[in-house]
């Protein structure tokens, strides 16, 4: 029998107690009283502030973001959940969710955001028919970017100036955020680099996303990425392939998808992107959208000042964001 290596244990110590993380609800909030976004634990429908939770028993400095929670590791997550498990919500500060201010879960990412665009077979097929083009499966995944600015609360407003686009458009989907740092992710080993799940829009000028050829500059309107309202960790999650994605415009529903019929699953696109590419910690991937855009429509439908866009995905919430697209000044 071999006698296990120190780095060995280590390793096999970190797989453990990333297993073994109780499931948790994060949330991004802020109050009237104190307007600094700051990291929540959702209960119910309450918000436990972390902080106060970590204040009386945290060596050192508790985590003051989700950002700094996802980077600080396994077994920081670990201590945030064992003490929320064992400390009465009466004990610590918590919020009413309709009195706080929600945030998205990383207000501002390190870097892009990662898209991956025709994920789904009939959204390629009515991409394809509103270009007037014979559809086809990507052969490999279609990655794109979105930048950081783009990111707003889950129930924030979507602005846009009319002069830079008259083509907005929905995108519901899920998003992965990775707890684990990593290159050449084995597919196997994938979904273990996933700290938790997000609703994502990834809003689009479609307009701009042609004229400019390259997907950038369309998907990436300040405001054009709204987040929320919390982040499922894996462990809570449990398979990505078995869930609803719908998007709702004014109470309409305009997009209905099961994540069982994306082309390229979540494992297997953190393994394509991850070839000799890094993936770190906190990096969001946006998994791509069902059928139903805008822009796939006969005729083509775009959104309006005012409208209102609801997105949901199963087990995790829905955000609601209100359009304004104000003419005659720049918002
Ligand atoms: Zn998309």
């Amino acid at each position: 029998m071999s006698v296990p290596t120190i780095a060995s244990v280590k390793i096999r110590e970190t797989i453990q107690t990333f297993q073994h993380t109780t499931p948790m609800r994060y949330a991004t909030y802020s109050t009237k009283h104190n307007p600094t976004p700051r990291l929540g634990i959702v209960s119910g429908d309450r918000v436990t502030d972390a902080a106060a939770l970590a204040a009386s028993s945290w060596q050192g400095e508790a985590p003051s973001s989700l950002l700094a929670l996802i980077t600080a590791g396994p077994k920081a997550w670990a201590r945030l959940a064992n003490l929320a498990s064992r400390t009465p919500s009466s004990d610590v500060e918590s919020h009413a969710a309709m009195d706080i201010r929600w945030h998205a879960p990383i207000p501002r990412p390190s870097k892009n955001v990662a898209c991956i665009g025709k994920n789904w077979a009939e959204h390629a097929r009515e991409i394809a028919k509103s270009l007037g083009q014979e559809p086809t499966i990507p052969k490999f995944p279609v990655f794109f970017t979105k930048a950081p600015t783009t990111v707003v609360g889950p129930f924030d407003d979507v602005v846009w100036d009319p002069a830079v686009t008259q083509q907005v458009d929905w995108e519901v989907e899920l998003a992965a955020i990775l707890g684990r740092t990593g290159r050449n992710i084995a597919r196997g080993d994938a979904l273990d680099h996933v700290f938790g799940y997000t609703v994502l829009n990834d809003v689009t000028a479609r307009d701009l996303q042609r004229s400019h050829q390259q997907f950038y500059k369309g998907k990436s309107l300040d405001t054009f990425c709204p987040m929320g309202p919390v982040v499922v960790t894996a462990d809570e999650f449990g398979d990505p392939q078995a869930k609803s994605l719908t998007c709702r415009v004014n109470g309409v529903v305009k997009q209905q998808g099961v994540t069982g019929d994306m082309i390229y699953p979540v494992d297997a696109i953190i393994e394509s992107l991850s070839l000799g590419m890094t993936l770190e910690a906190g990096d969001i991937i946006a998994t791509g959208t069902p059928d139903g855009v805008g822009f796939g429509r006969t005729p083509p439908e775009f959104l309006a000042d005012g409208d209102v866009l609801e997105t949901a995905v199963e087990g995790i919430g829905m955000m609601r964001n209100i359009m304004r697209a104000p003419t005659g000044r720049r918002p």
